[in-house]
């Protein structure tokens, strides 16, 4: 296509242009005569006279970009909320709260020989769990500092959340899992995820897991009692574990 080179600014024009576009310049038509019409046809032409000089379409695009920006940081606050809303989330025991010594029970069933199995509601196991971990804060991460983890059972599903805080707001994530111990080996494979009251795709959880490690490292000593267990079942509200009979 032929531009017209503005000879004041040397602003490349469209060819149909009189004036030039940025500083007004008449501009020097001659030179379209004295290039030979090379085949575009007149529908191209006319097509791009009609975008140029549509004030329509201009307004489209501005209003197409401003709503998107405007949908865009809306979608983006309404994650920020649901990620700033804590989900349900239980009591903090309470520090009379003599809680169950779940390690130790395990550690003697297998010392005993006792084949009976063990159940324990979640609220005792987050009495444990506030327990176990107080202990051990110096394990837990101090960058987003640890506030506490508590658990949520289900019919085959071990949800965990970890409380945490940022600049004095707390962020939840969680993860839910099936559990499976086999010949001594603790499995444990994410079905779901959110932080806050946000989902988040299983498969995207993997990314979410130096959020949990440091919990998992300091709950290593109940790993390794769980794993001599011979089975570990979770129902709404229980977890079973079942020594090895
Ligand atoms: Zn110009």
């Amino acid at each position: 296509m032929i531009k017209l080179v503005c000879p004041e600014c040397r602003r490349e024009n469209e060819p149909e242009r009189i004036y030039c576009h940025d500083c007004g310049a008449r501009l020097d038509r001659t030179v379209l005569a004295k290039a030979a019409p090379k085949g575009e046809d007149a529908k191209e032409t006319q097509r791009r006279l009609k975008s140029m000089l549509d004030p329509g379409r201009a307004k489209m695009r501005l209003l197409f970009f401003k709503t998107s920006k405007v949908i865009l940081g809306a979608l983006f606050t309404a994650a920020i909320v649901q990620i700033l809303l804590p989900p349900d989330a239980p009591p903090r025991p309470k520090s009379g709260d003599f809680p169950p010594q779940i390690t130790l029970d395990v550690e003697n069933a297998v010392l005993n020989r006792s084949t009976a199995p063990m159940q324990y509601s979640d609220a005792q196991v987050n009495a444990y769990l506030a327990s176990a971990l107080k202990g051990k804060q110096a394990a837990l991460s101090k960058v987003l500092q640890f506030e506490r983890a508590f658990v949520n059972f289900d019919e085959n599903v071990c949800r965990v959340t970890v409380e945490r805080s940022i600049f004095g707001f707390s962020v939840f994530t969680s993860t839910s899992s099936k559990v499976t111990l086999k010949n001594g080996t603790l499995t444990a494979a994410n079905v779901a995820g959110s932080i806050g009251r946000l989902p988040v795709h299983p498969l995207l959880m993997k990314y979410a897991d130096p959020l949990f490690a440091d919990l998992w490292a300091a709950l290593d000593r109940e790993k390794k009692a769980i794993s001599k267990m011979g089975a570990i079942e979770f129902h709404p509200q229980a977890l079973v574990l079942i020594p090895k009979q």
